[in-house]
């Protein structure tokens, strides 16, 4: 976690370490919960310096943020990838396709495509055995 900071450029201060072990530790969680997360570990932290630290870390390429319906998550895998939310209980998690699925899109004259990301939805297991057993 350290290395991974000091390799970036950053001082490993105990609240950007604690960020990254959040995101280790959580799948996609939004600033609440990584902040949740360091009250754990005794790090205290405000909301604004959690916000800060994961804007920060996002800057330097160490963390990617994924906007799902209005709601900002952190991700701690940073290349291109698909995410699957459940419908019911919100929880994300991350989507391998096909490297041969590749989505074209109709028209990219105009653009420059450097990231490709689709959101898959459905129900977790969780959320099925929930609906099977009423
Ligand atoms: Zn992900």
């Amino acid at each position: 976690m350290e290395e991974e900071l000091r390799a970036q450029g950053l001082r490993a201060t105990p609240q950007r370490v604690v960020v990254m072990e959040a995101l280790r530790a959580l799948s996609h969680p939004d600033a609440e919960a990584v902040l949740a997360f360091a009250q754990t570990r005794h790090t205290s932290m405000s909301v604004a310096t959690v916000y800060n630290v994961l804007e920060k870390l996002r800057r330097a390429g160490l963390v990617a943020a994924v906007d799902v319906r209005g709601r900002r998550c952190f991700d701690i895998r940073t290349e291109s990838h698909d995410h699957v939310r459940c419908r019911q209980c919100g929880r994300l998690n991350d989507m391998d396709r096909h490297p041969a699925t590749r989505i074209v899109a109709p028209d990219q004259e105009s653009w420059v495509i450097d990231n490709q990301s689709v959101l898959w939805e459905g129900l977790c297991p969780t959320c099925q055995r929930e609906v099977q057993h009423g």
